[in-house]
Formats: structure tokens, sequence, C-alpha cells
């Protein structure tokens, strides 16, 4: 609620009392307030600056002012612009509201919605910058609803109660349980901005409708990615990303001995190759390919793994063949040194697709699996697409090792200092909800 004095305060009322009070609850509305307790925020997740909170209690009374007698305020936002976004970034101190254009919307909710989802909305700030906000599961399937069913895409969006997060050192939204979306005029804030878009426009048709479902490979870059797995609820889905070879990852090798019935890693013993999975302590093995490597774009770098069927695609030459022009005596091929045209690919741009699994959404497996590549950075080729090479792939997902991913996680926000929410500018809203 918002009082004359342009005062934010958040207002509780227990459940046991809600049904009272619930009917003349609605946002815009103007009341008088008397009898009610006052106690103190919590620290955390704050949604007004406030540092006091007001209780209705059992001798409250709450009436409905219907003269338009009063100069209240129309409404009150906490904008918070990039930087002090950046500042609030891993606090879970402030859920800040923000304004912006909407550039695009991107969507994995289908039609019926299954059990995973989220939304990106790509929103350029007042300040140019522009971030990526995330909603989840049923928000996300309510914000694709109400943007399928309005005639003409938005171009403004106000959005309420926020939680910003520092990840690989670029700054990414949530929309939390308290989040409220409201577009173009709905909002005075809101209103102007569009007016000062609409007057900057050129005039030219908009290329296409806001609204993009994740097609089947939808172009990804490596940043969106990243933030894709970040918070997001685990689900399956490829994405073409393009981006150069940072460097191969030496360490980790580029071969392993596959069981040949299950494809899982074999244990080399003394004279034999045991297969855990298979429980056979005499398994055959067959050598494959997989080597980590960081690629990057011009939005962030990642960690990526090639397998087998892909990189036997690439250059057209098996693990196993590439072992004997690299063998030497007394060295297992997996401790042989990069086969050169491996090496090679440092430096390298490549189009490839990445399949997003279960697995990328546990904790610290920040590896991404390349499926198919595109030969010569550009459009995939149809025999890439083979349901077999896949499969394999797949199969060998669980032998990827834990990268070092803990380290991007914190340093860039331990490094920024919190911005001090009693300096910033605060717009005020009178509309409850
Ligand atoms: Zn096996």
């Amino acid at each position: 609620m918002v009082d004359v004095n342009s005062t934010v305060m958040q207002v509780t009322i227990s459940a046991g009392r809600l049904p009272q009070f619930r009917e003349i609850l609605r946002a815009g509305t103007m009341f008088s307030v008397s009898g009610f307790d006052v106690s103190r925020c919590a620290q955390n997740f704050r949604l007004t600056d406030s540092s006091l909170m007001i209780r209705f209690n059992e001798s409250t009374s709450f009436q409905e002012l219907t003269e338009p007698d009063s100069p209240l305020p129309d409404e009150a936002f906490r904008f918070r612009n990039h930087s002090e976004l950046i500042g609030l970034a891993n606090t879970n101190t402030q859920l800040p509201d923000i304004i912006g254009e909407i550039l695009s919307v991107r969507s994995t909710v289908c039609d019926p919605p299954e059990e995973k989802n989220r939304v990106m909305v790509t929103l350029k700030l007042d300040s140019d910058e522009t971030v990526t906000l995330s909603f989840f599961d049923a928000q996300a399937v309510a914000f694709h609803k109400q943007l399928k069913t309005m005639r003409v895409d938005p171009k403004v969006m106000v959005i309420t109660s926020i939680n910003p997060k520092i990840v690989g050192g670029r700054l990414f939204l949530n929309a939390t349980s308290g989040t409220h979306v409201y577009f173009d005029k709905k909002t005075r804030a809101g209103d102007a901005l569009f007016y000062k878009l609409v007057a900057r426009d050129t005039g030219l048709p908009s290329a296409a409708p806001l609204l993009r479902s994740y097609a089947k490979v939808e172009t990804m870059t490596i940043a969106d990615l990243s933030s894709f797995i970040v918070s997001a609820e685990s689900q399956e889905i490829d994405f073409l990303c393009t981006g150069k070879v940072v460097r191969v990852d030496t360490e980790k090798g580029w071969c392993y001995v596959a069981c040949s019935k299950c494809s899982k890693k074999l244990q080399r013993t003394e004279s034999a190759f045991t297969c855990g999975v298979c429980n056979n302590p005499h398994a055959v093995g067959a050598l494959r390919y997989r080597v980590e490597m960081a690629i990057a774009d011009d939005t962030a770098e990642g960690t990526f793994v090639w397998f087998d069927g892909v990189l036997t695609k690439l250059h057209s030459i098996r693990a196993s063949e590439a072992a004997q022009m690299l063998a030497e005596d007394g060295v297992n091929p997996e401790d042989t040194r990069l086969p050169p045209f491996i090496a090679d690919m440092e430096g390298r741009t490549y189009t490839f697709q990445v399949r997003v699994t279960a697995f990328n959404f546990t904790e610290h497996h920040k590896t991404f699996t390349i499926t198919r590549i595109a030969e010569d950075h550009g459009r995939l080729t149809e025999d890439g697409v083979g349901s077999d090479g896949d499969g394999d792939d797949d199969d060998d997902n669980p032998n990827i090792k834990t990268p070092p991913a803990a380290d991007d996680q914190g340093g860039t926000s331990k490094a920024r200092k919190k911005t001090d929410a009693g300096t910033s500018n605060v717009v005020k809203k009178a509309r409850a909800g």
C-alpha cells in the first residue's frame, strides 16, 4: 500500500482473516485503515524500501473510499537500473521492479503445456543494456498464454519483485512468486516509455511475432544457454550455437575405452577390462572419442563435450584409427597426446547442436554435449541427424566428469558492492497488487 507521502509499505493479513478482506482487496482502490499492528520487515527478499510493515489484526478497520478526494499517487514502483541490479544480484535482500522494452520472448511452453516450462524475455533497459528475465513453470505458462492472446505484440513491460542473479559474470533476472507483469500503457511508467518508443519507431513493420517457441532447434548464444540451465527445471531440449574453440582441455584426454556392449567406460585392470555396468570382468573394449573444449561466442564461454559419433563424422577417422597413428610403446591409447586434427580445432569456429538434458540441470554440471556439427560453420548437414549417433552419445553421458564450474558462480558478485537502497530513486505506486 502507498500513502499520500508516497511511502510504500508491505501489508500482511493472516490467512485466517483473509476472507474478511479479500473481496475489497483490489488494485487501485483507496482505503482508510485503522487499528493495525506495525512490525519490522524481514531483511531478505524485501518488497518495499520501508523497514516496517503493517499487519492487520482482529480490530483492524478497513474501509473503501469511493470519493477520489485524496492526492494519492497512482502507482509506485521500485525501478532499479542495470548497475543497481548488479549491486543487488545474489544478495537476496531486495526484490526490485524493472521497466524495459521487450526485444524478444522465447518460450518452451507447448500446447497443451507439458511439465517443465520456461519463458525468457530479453529486455532493453533505459541505459540500453539488455537483460534476460526468466519465468518458470506455472508463471511461464500464464505469461505465454497472456502474450498469445494479445492481438498486438506489446513493446513495454513493467515487472515487479524480480530476483537479480549474476551467473558467469552476466546479469539474469528471475521472476518470483510476487512478480506481476504490466504491459504497455497499463501503468503510467509504461505509458511514458511506450510513447517514447513509438515516437522513435521508424515506421517499418515489425519483423516477426514477438513470442517464439523454442523450435526443435533454436539458435542460442552461449550466455543464454548457460542461463537456460541455471535455476531452470530439468528438461531435454536442443539448441544451435556458433562459437570458436578457445582451447582444448588436454588434461581430460581425448578418448576412452568403452564397453562394446553398453558403451560405458571400462576399468583397466592389469590384463583385462572390467565393465561395472555389465558386471563383466573381461569386457571387450572399443576406443571412443571424448574431448572437452572451451568454446566461446561474443557473449560467454562454455565447456562443451564432443563424443565419438560427432568427432568421427567431423574428421572422418575413428578413434581407434587415430590411436594407431599416435601409438607409442607401452602407452595406453587414452594417455597419448591429442591427435593433431583435434588440437587443430583450437581457434576454429563451429556451428553445432547442443543437447541440454536433465544432466545439465544438476549442480556444477556445466558441460554441454555437442550432438551434431555443421561442417563448415554453416548449415547442418542432413546426414548429421543420424539417430544412432545421437543415441550413442547419450549413452556416453554418465561418464562426463564434473568440470570445475563452481568458480564462475560467485566471483563477480562477491567483488561487487551492494547498492544502498536508500539512495535509489523510487517511483511510487498506489494500486495494491
Ligand atoms: Zn558394459
